[in-house]
């Protein structure tokens, strides 16, 4: 006979999304409910993008009113969204902390190649400290849980669903950096592949590059996409631009690139955001592409996403063409990431330093 909880017991609700299927079976048992509930649950959640445990049916009533008690499935509050044209969209989202951050939606193609990307916050904040975004002014202030990675997605991929559509590919680049909270981003792979459905090889995890854990991932048999984010081609600029690096050798950081790839057979992206006059001089190109031939890696240029308080500029796109064009030229693999991100706020924490602005 399944047992009723006592009031100080469900005063603070969990967040359901924290708990994988077998603890949320460990959660039943404890109350006399079969384990198999767990994954009604899940698929409920999951599946049919259902939050409200009343409307989980196949439930029995006295179970929905005590998971209803116990749990929360979205714990954070939409706070703002922003749209662009073309459809990428990005909320801010506050969690009961008081803390918040930022996902993304971004659509590609159409109808049979329909492409829906979420790109998920790891941190709040950020400890990096890029000069040239917005996330990393002020810091970090605390890592997300896997059920806040998680919500994020599934916030989306609900969306999505409601109009007849379905998330393809998730990347982790939006605040924080994933491999500083490591365990949180390797679980959440996991879930988002086992739980959602998107295939590892449609889950990308970007990095600043910290080797250890570079070479811990590969070791992790998650066939995920691994995204170097570069953004100068030698210690010495990378450094200027990522206080982090000075700690961490450019070389390193790239032996452990290679042993990825060798390691998982995958290849890694590097991703290179153009500065206008810093790091998108034709030198620049040849030596981007001299690592990336040399990793057997993607570039990815991005065009920067101007921060009202920072001196970095957006190049032309002429610039950033001729820039693709030397490093094609130079052997190198590479395409120009259309932007979809300046009337979105879309670089990286530009909406919450926007809303945590004083007006005026
Ligand atoms: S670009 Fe990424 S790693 Fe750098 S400060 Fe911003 S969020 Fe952190």
């Amino acid at each position: 006979m399944p047992v009723e909880p006592t009031a100080g017991e469900t005063t603070a609700r969990s967040h359901l999304l924290d708990f994988t299927t077998e603890e949320l079976e460990l959660w039943l048992d404890d109350f006399g409910w079969p384990a198999f509930h767990a994954r009604q649950v899940r698929r409920w959640v999951f599946e049919q993008h259902v939050r409200r445990f009343a409307d989980m049916t196949d439930l029995p009533s006295g179970l929905r009113r005590q998971l209803d008690e116990g749990f929360a499935v979205f714990v954070a509050d939409e706070v703002e969204r922003s749209n662009a044209p073309g459809g990428t969209a990005k909320l801010l989202l506050r969690w009961p902390d008081g803390a918040s951050t930022e996902t993304v939606m971004i659509p590609a193609g159409d109808h049979g190649r329909a492409r829906r990307t979420v790109c998920l916050s790891t941190q709040v904040g950020c400890n990096v400290g890029c000069r040239f975004c917005a996330s990393g002014i002020g810091g970090m202030r605390r890592n997300l849980s896997v059920g806040e990675v998680l919500e994020q997605a599934l916030r989306i991929a609900a969306e999505l669903a409601s109009r007849g559509e379905s998330l393809t590919h998730v990347v982790f680049m939006g605040m924080g950096e994933p491999l500083a909270n490591y365990g949180v981003t390797v679980e959440a792979v996991r879930r988002l592949n086992r739980a959602l459905g998107i295939g590892r090889r449609r889950i990308t995890v970007s990095t600043v590059g910290l080797p250890k854990q570079i070479r811990r991932l590969a070791g992790e048999d998650l066939q995920a996409t691994l995204a170097l984010s570069l953004h100068a081609p030698t210690s010495e600029l990378r450094r200027r631009l990522i206080p982090w690096a000075e700690a961490i050798d450019l070389d390193a950081v790239l032996d452990a690139c290679r042993e990825y790839f060798r390691r998982t057979g995958r290849e890694v992206t590097l991703e290179y955001c153009l500065l206008a006059g810093v790091n998108d001089e034709p030198e620049h190109a040849r030596q981007l592409a001299e690592i990336a031939t040399g990793l057997r890696a993607h570039v990815n240029l991005m065009m920067y996403n101007p921060v009202v308080e920072l001196p970095f500029v957006r190049p032309s796109r002429n610039r950033a063409i001729a820039f693709l064009k030397d490093l094609r030229a130079a052997g190198a693999n590479a395409h120009l990431r259309h932007s979809r991100g300046l009337e979105a706020d879309a670089a990286c924490g530009q909406l919450r330093r926007r809303h945590e602005l004083p007006a005026g």
